[in-house]
């Protein structure tokens, strides 16, 4: 219990700093500069976190998310086609599904694609009990590092059902999203691209699911789409870090 308060009062100290910062870096940035670093950073990891840094990239952002995977069939297709086209995307693997694809996470840590947790089973993290949520996640984060060596530090919350009070949410930082594809409803191409197009904008974070052949397909064409006009596309770091 006293370890966890101190990390919750060294998290509040950071969180100012952080702020204090951001505050100064204000002062010679214009304002939709700063409009679109707090928003991208507010979506990623709340209202608390702040983009650092002067926002001098020269084109605009966009951060493709998958969750549910690893998936046998599609991601290895995904992966594919994101080779090819030379873009990173972000994945928060559900650690039920990694069993009989480490070879899969192994490619994405590779190929240098960003792996996030989306816990165990997929629960709502917001009706567990903090001890059950803990397990759920450092249990998927044990099993991605014996994979990759590498600790996840973000995490999608399934649903988005995230409890920012409890001890856990210090040790991960969350990522939620703005653009909602719904493609694991539809699984039509053109209604995964439209929903896409309609509300993309610097910082958007658009979440998907690698486990159908539709997401894959649309996932590429965005990429196309979007690279052609002059968009970036990151892992989800990128958008918050300087
Ligand atoms: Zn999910």
């Amino acid at each position: 219990m006293r370890r966890s308060r101190r990390k919750s009062e060294s998290c509040f100290i950071c969180l100012g700093i952080l702020l204090a910062v951001f505050a100064l870096l204000n002062r010679t940035n214009g304002a939709a500069v700063q409009e679109t670093g707090i928003s991208a950073a507010g979506i990623i990891a709340g209202e608390g976190m702040q983009r650092l840094g002067r926002d001098d990239r020269e084109r605009p952002q966009i951060a493709l998310t998958f969750d549910d995977g690893p998936d046998p069939e599609y991601t290895g297709k995904l992966l594919d086609g994101l080779k090819e086209r030379g873009v990173k995307v972000s994945f928060f693997l559900l650690g039920k599904s990694i069993e009989g694809n480490e070879d899969i996470v192994k490619r994405m840590h590779r190929e240098g694609h960003l792996i996030g947790n989306h816990t165990y089973n997929h629960v709502r993290l917001d009706r567990a009990s903090d001890a059950a949520a803990r397990e759920e996640i450092l249990k998927t984060n044990n099993r991605i590092y014996e994979i990759t060596g590498e600790y996840p530090v973000y995490m999608r919350p399934p649903y988005g059902a995230w409890k920012k009070d409890t001890e856990f949410c210090v040790e991960m930082i969350p990522v939620f999203w703005t653009i909602d594809t719904l493609d694991w409803k539809t699984q039509n191409v053109q209604d995964v691209l439209q929903r896409a197009r309609k509300n993309i904008k610097n910082g958007s974070v658009i979440l998907m699911h690698d486990e159908y052949e539709t997401t894959v397909e649309a996932a590429l064409a965005l990429v196309d789409e979007f690279t052609e006009q002059g968009w970036e596309f990151v892992t989800v770091d990128r958008l918050i870090l300087p």
